[in-house]
């Protein structure tokens, strides 16, 4: 069973993926934890020139095409065994992160689509937890957590909301496999809503 967590900035998704593999690994499910960027050697490489080890940033098309190359390198060398060998993997943001961070007027959605199916082909995860919280909290959150901000978290309030917004029209179109919890609560209540949508999804 493949499932992703997604949603902005501080919205816990790292935590929660922490909890989410203790909780199933004490029901017995070998659980491989990885994340996006990275989540291989070469892709974790990767992260490191995307989230800032440039004088520059890359422009959209870069970023994009390099988002797709280390998704492409996660799922061969980490996901794609796991799932394979039967453990469960749970991923700290995927390809919905993208759909909501690297779409731009060089770049179009059907040319992300494009990119993404070249990069995982048929490959959807099982169960994607969509962590939802105010953009203005989460970059609060981020902010009392990590500094520097690294060049995604500073973009402005605006643009975070809009990514917001698209990670909720990805649940609303997809409410099979999405499921949105509300990431305001306590890291131990996201923790029970969490474990409630997989268990009654995935049967764990
Ligand atoms: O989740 P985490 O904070 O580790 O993500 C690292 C950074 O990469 C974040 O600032 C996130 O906004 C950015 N990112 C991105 N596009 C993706 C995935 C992550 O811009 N597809």
């Amino acid at each position: 069973r493949f499932i992703t967590l997604e949603g902005g900035e501080g919205a816990g998704k790292s935590t929660q993926a922490q909890l989410l593999q203790q909780w199933l690994g004490s029901r017995g499910v070998q659980v491989v934890r990885t994340r996006e960027p990275g989540g291989s050697p070469d892709a974790e490489a990767m992260r490191r020139l995307l989230l800032g080890g440039r004088a520059a940033p890359f422009g959209p098309a870069a970023e994009a095409l390099l988002f797709a190359v280390a998704r492409a390198d996660h799922v061969a060398v980490t996901i794609a065994p796991a799932l394979r060998a039967g453990q469960w993997v749970v991923c700290d943001r995927f390809m919905d992160s993208t759909r909501a961070y690297q779409g731009s007027s060089q770049v179009s959605g059907q040319e992300l689509d494009r990119l993404e199916r070249i990069a995982v082909g048929d490959l959807r995860p099982d169960l994607t937890l969509i962590l939802d919280l105010p953009a203005s909290e989460g970059l609060r959150r981020a902010g009392e957590r990590r500094q520097p901000a690294d060049r995604f978290e500073r973009d402005s309030l605006t643009v975070h909301e809009a990514r917001r917004a698209a990670f909720l029209a990805i649940a609303a179109a997809e409410p099979t496999r999405c499921a949105v919890i509300d990431a305001s609560l306590t890291p131990e209540e996201v923790a029970r809503a969490i474990v409630s949508q997989v268990s009654s999804r995935l049967g764990a």
